[in-house]
């Protein structure tokens, strides 16, 4: 029998409760013996920032998390309760996979896609320093240090170690930024030039977009800045079907939170249109994370047969009629049918 893990569930903003019960419920039936602490965070959280103390302790204490999107405000006031996590915990590790998945329609439905981003997630614009100069100029500073390069590049190559890959390549806009990005380049040569085993390039990012839309199956991991990387990583989810089946990780010292890609979705929120397919690969992360892969492995196996089933597939995949498109619950019901 697995062991029991205990999580911290935060359902979040739009979509997030709807998926996050899809898949409570889908991890429960395959026997994941979790102990969920739910906690709120976002916009229902009447406290700027919507990080009420109970919930950033709980997260403290339980060192995992699942995490539903969070809502953010565009411009004025206000930051980011998303940014905030990452920072206030470290999680200077952002991991997302991008993986051809059975039986999901895409132009790319015929090539090996099996690549990983490891994106820095706690320097570079999203710092968190931006000011105001003149009323008519507004200025954000990029910071990017050595050491948080050099972490991030060894995350790169721990993973790669890990998961038998044989490339990192960086990423960067070392052209231009000359100090900042350079600086990124420069302590991701050092950390390559200490793992010989394992093949690694650099390339502009421009290019690297360029030749994800040509050749995305050329690629292992991609090591980049924080805003490059939340760019490409949408980029490469649009590649192998679409935000609803994409998972990331946020990985810190002692601290592991999981979640989709995706945001809280406000226009198809309360409707049964979400796919709760991101969050439970994210889940599945997690559990993986947590020493429970033959939980993870099962799962995995049941949404790959009713992906290829295409049987009750939510409004995203179910091609542009959307004829025959299932619900959020229904597309659980059937993973849960084929455990
Ligand atoms: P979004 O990712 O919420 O939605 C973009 C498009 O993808 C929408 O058409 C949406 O319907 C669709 N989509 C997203 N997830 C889906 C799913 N699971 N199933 C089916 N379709 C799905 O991006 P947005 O609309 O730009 O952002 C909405 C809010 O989410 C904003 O406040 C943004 O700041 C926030 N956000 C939060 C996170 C996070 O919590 N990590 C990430 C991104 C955006």
């Amino acid at each position: 029998m697995p062991r029991r893990i205990r999580a911290v569930a935060l359902p979040g903003d739009g979509i997030g409760p709807e998926i996050m019960d899809a898949v409570q419920r889908m991890l429960a039936a395959a026997g994941a013996r979790i102990d969920w602490e739910e906690c709120e965070a976002g916009a229902g959280v009447a406290l700027p920032g919507g990080l009420p103390g109970e919930t950033m302790d709980a997260i403290a204490s339980a060192g995992l998390v699942l995490k539903g999107p969070l809502q953010t405000s565009l411009g004025g006031g206000g930051k980011s309760a998303n940014v905030t996590l990452r920072k206030h915990f470290e999680l200077f590790a952002n991991i997302r996979p991008a993986r051809r998945l059975p039986g999901v329609v895409t132009p790319y439905a015929d090539r090996d896609i099996d690549l990983v981003i490891v994106r820095e997630n706690v320097e570079d614009l999203y710092a968190g320093i931006e000011h105001m100069q003149t009323p008519d100029v507004a200025q954000c500073l990029k910071l990017i240090s050595r050491s948080g390069s050099r972490k991030i590049a060894e995350a790169a190559f721990a993973l790669a170690r890990a998961q038998g890959r044989s490339r990192v390549t960086c990423a960067s806009k070392a052209n231009i930024m000359k100090l900042s990005e350079g600086l990124f380049k420069e302590a991701f040569e050092e950390v390559a030039a200490a793992h010989p085993a394992i093949q690694s390039d650099h390339m502009i990012i421009d290019n690297l977009a360029h030749r994800l839309v040509l050749s995305p199956e050329s690629f292992d991991v991609i090591c980049t800045t924080n805003m490059n990387g939340d760019i490409i990583s949408d980029l490469t989810a649009g590649l192998v079907g679409g935000l609803g089946l994409a998972p990331s990780a946020n990985l810190g010292a002692g601290m592991a939170l999981f979640e989709a890609v995706h945001g809280s979705a406000p226009d198809i929120a309360g409707q049964g249109l979400a796919n709760p397919t991101a969050l439970l690969l994210a889940s599945l992360m997690m559990l993986r994370q947590a020493g429970l892969p033959s939980v993870a492995e099962r799962l995995e196996h049941a949404l790959y047969v009713t992906l290829e089933d295409g049987k009750e597939l939510t409004p995203d995949l179910a091609g542009p009629t959307g004829i025959d498109a299932g619900s959020t619950s229904a597309f659980t019901d059937r993973v849960i049918s084929n455990l």
